[in-house]
């Protein structure tokens, strides 16, 4: 290869649905390595824009930690900015976005330019109820991006990443139990009436969320495979 990268028509695009603390981040990153796609969460993206203080960053800090979702025109920017890298021409795992109706449009439009379609959308189906207990106890490891949990997916020595052996361990600002509750309220009103516009669409596939990271993992690999296909 030349490294000249066209668009190709056949990569796939598959969006993964669910509340915060569904597991969308920690599944998409088992599915990129799996399939050899590229995860694309506009929430990390936000938070690169924070961290760097531009200006979609800059309106975007304190609607994120209000649990609140920042506009649809930042999101989408954010989206169409990393659509432009090269990578994700490998296809893309769209983790936290659409995530509302005018978002899920605007990807539609997107794509038929680009002559692309949506494989599948995955509705990652969990009790509300968990979901606080998830989030309150995760953690991300700088060094390398992997996912852990105090409680379900610990690291193997107490601060040191399995994958890279990074000590920078990550908490977020908005995983609290306040903010926690107001990002469910955001999903249940914005972004849940989603899973009724992809099915309309035939593109909806539901997932039991609620077991072991593995067990979902393996049950995520077989839609994904058999829909990208
Ligand atoms: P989670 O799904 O666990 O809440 P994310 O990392 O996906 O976490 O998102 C964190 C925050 O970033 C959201 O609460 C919201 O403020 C903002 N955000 C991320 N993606 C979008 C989006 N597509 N549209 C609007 N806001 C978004
Ligand atoms: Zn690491």
């Amino acid at each position: 290869m030349d490294g000249v990268t066209t668009p190709d028509a056949a990569s796939a695009v598959l969006i993964l649905l669910g509340p915060p603390g569904a597991g969308k981040g920690t599944q998409a990153r088992m599915l990129e390595e799996e399939l050899g796609l590229v995860q694309l969460s506009t929430g990390d993206l936000l938070r690169a824009a924070v961290a760097a203080g531009t200006q979609a960053g800059k309106a975007a800090r304190a609607v994120m930690e209000a649990g609140e979702l920042v506009s649809d025109e930042i999101a989408l920017a954010v989206l169409k900015d990393r659509l432009a890298d090269a990578d994700v021409a490998k296809g893309v795992i769209l983790d936290g976005f659409p995530r509302t109706t005018v978002q899920a449009e605007a990807l539609d439009t997107l794509l038929d330019q680009s002559g692309q379609r949506i494989n599948a959308a995955i509705s990652l189906e969990v009790d509300d109820s968990a979901m606080v207990t998830r989030i309150s106890g995760r953690f991300t490891c700088g060094g390398c991006g992997e996912g852990y949990h105090d409680s379900f997916k610990p690291t193997e020595k107490t601060g040191v990443c399995d994958k890279c052996g990074s000590t920078d361990m990550k908490r977020r600002a908005d995983d609290n139990a306040e903010t926690v509750a107001a990002r469910l309220d955001a999903y249940h009103t914005q972004t849940a009436p989603l899973i009724a516009y992809y099915d309309q669409k035939g593109a909806l596939e539901r997932v039991d969320a609620m077991g072991a990271i593995d067990d979902i993992a393996r049950e995520l690999g077989r839609i994904a495979k058999h829909a990208a296909a």
